[in-house]
């Protein structure tokens, strides 16, 4: 690898680090870490009170939460492939069909780990 390269690898190592941190602290204004799986959160259910209409308040609020709360951790993941990559030399290359991922998608999402073909078919 160039010194060019190098330099740009770091500079992206920093991004999915400083990304990384954003969201765990986002996690962590709601969920506790789930100590037996790495990455894993749990939301908590928050009781706000005991009358009807704060029942489902209760119920609204965890839901919504729940579902932060994964697409968070879908990009926490996505960030340590796109890490693991970064340290393999593998960068840039989409993990399913091997083609690089255009520069502008990773420039606009560095923990993208799939070019646009493979991860548009995987939904
Ligand atoms: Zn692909």
């Amino acid at each position: 690898m160039n010194a060019k390269n190098y330099a740009k690898i770091k500079k992206i190592k920093e991004k999915l680090v400083a990304k990384k941190k954003s969201i765990i602290s986002q996690l962590q204004k709601f969920a506790k870490k789930n100590k037996n799986i790495k990455d894993d959160y749990r939301t908590e259910f928050q009781k706000i009170g005991d009358h009807q209409d704060e029942n489902a308040d209760e119920v609204a609020d965890y839901a919504s939460k729940l579902s932060i709360e994964h697409d968070l951790e879908e990009e926490l993941q996505n960030i340590e492939g796109a890490l693991k990559k970064t340290s393999e030399n593998t960068y840039g290359i989409c993990s399913i069909c091997g083609e690089k991922i255009n520069p502008k998608r990773l420039e606009a999402m560095p923990e993208a780990t799939l070019c646009v073909k493979c991860s548009e078919r995987k939904k």
